[in-house]
């Protein structure tokens, strides 16, 4: 009797199967939204997907976190042609550097990388929503922010085409290079003091160009006097080079100076504002203010890397970026258990 095939059950089967056929769109519709819904929810998205965030992203693939990485593609030397000082990399290209990191970072199959830029960020009941500028919307239950610093580059001609190449921040990335060149320090006031302090060491044909009246105390001058460190305090028009390759400073009253390298610190704003947004405090230095282990004064929110930190390397952010990761998973691992 259990075999036997009734009229009604014919109908019922048909009908059911007639109602799938009819309706397609909706059925994968249904599935996609699922699927999405799946992808948009993670444990941890990290903004910023430079040496700090994928650095983050390694240590929470590892702990079998599903984690997001949106990144806008604009590290802060992605004008210099070698990066320095950061141990088994030493000389690399900064992008092939992050691109080694990338590709490791995303063979863990819990990590996904999304090109994107965060616009905002909201916090709700159990974590953010995270807005990018392509409209997508993430949800997460914690946030890593790897966004960096944006160098608000003075306005000299001829200062942004050098930068990184010939004009550089960093005795510790590119000072041997330019070791016993024609240099200048682009600087004054208790700044360049510490700079020539720094680059003395490297060498002894040194120019502070203070760009404007002087504002040394006299023991800084004396200092300078000893050590033959000239102080020019002529106002600069432009910086002649090429390629970015440094050849003369060109002062307002067409004097010039010839010049290989310079150092130069500008000054410097968050690149992403989000975290302000939500009510992370920056320090006095205007980087994020963070604790040990990389966490933000506010709950479930985490900064590394260039933008909570006033040493800027590729080491540092490394660094910085595998705690935060840590600490995360150790964080949910004690919400979990
Ligand atoms: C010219 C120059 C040369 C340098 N050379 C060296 C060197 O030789 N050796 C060395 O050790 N260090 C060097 N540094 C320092 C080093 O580059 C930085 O310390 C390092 O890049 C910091 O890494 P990070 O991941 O914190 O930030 P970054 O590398 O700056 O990356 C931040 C990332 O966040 C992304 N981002 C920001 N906001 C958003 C957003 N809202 N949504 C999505 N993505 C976002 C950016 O696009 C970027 O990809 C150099 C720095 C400069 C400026």
């Amino acid at each position: 009797m259990s075999n036997k095939i009734t009229r009604r059950k014919i109908i019922k089967q048909g009908g059911l199967a007639l109602t799938a056929l009819a309706l397609p769109f909706p059925l994968i519709a249904f599935t996609k939204f699922n699927r999405m819904t799946d992808i948009k929810n993670f444990d941890v998205i990290i903004i910023g997907g430079s040496y700090a965030g994928l650095s983050a992203a390694m240590a929470l693939g590892r702990s079998l976190r599903n984690v997001l990485i949106i990144d806008s593609g604009l590290p802060c030397n992605r004008q210099t042609p070698h990066s320095q000082n950061f141990i088994t990399q030493d000389g690399e290209k900064p992008f092939e550097i992050a691109e080694k990191a990338k590709k490791q970072v995303l063979k863990y199959e819990t990590v996904k990388f999304h090109n994107d830029i965060a616009v905002n960020a909201k916090k709700t009941t159990n974590g953010f929503i995270i807005t990018t500028q392509k409209a997508e919307e993430f949800l997460t239950k914690k946030i890593v922010f790897a966004t960096g610093v944006k160098d608000l580059k003075p306005e000299i001609n001829g200062f942004a085409a050098c930068w990184g190449i010939s004009v550089i921040h960093c005795p510790y990335c590119h000072g041997y290079e330019v070791k016993n060149e024609k240099t200048g320090i682009l600087a004054n006031g208790n700044f360049a003091y510490h700079y020539a302090q720094l680059v003395h060491n490297l060498t002894k044909d040194l120019t502070i160009f203070t760009n404007g009246k002087a504002d040394f105390t006299g023991e800084q001058s004396a200092k300078f006097k000893q050590r033959n460190i000239a102080v020019i305090e002529k106002e600069i028009s432009l910086l002649k080079h090429q390629n970015g390759k440094l050849q003369q400073i060109v002062f307002k009253d067409h004097s010039t100076f010839d010049i290989t390298a310079i150092y130069s610190r500008p000054a410097f704003e968050q690149h992403c504002k989000i975290p302000e947004a939500l009510g992370c405090e920056l320090t006095e230095q205007g980087l994020l203010q963070v604790d040990m282990f990389q966490k933000t004064t506010v709950e479930n929110i985490f900064a590394c890397g260039d933008n909570a930190s006033p040493m800027r390397s590729v080491a540092n952010a490394v660094a910085s970026g595998n705690i935060a990761g840590a600490m995360i998973n150790n964080m949910m691992t004690e919400e979990e258990f």
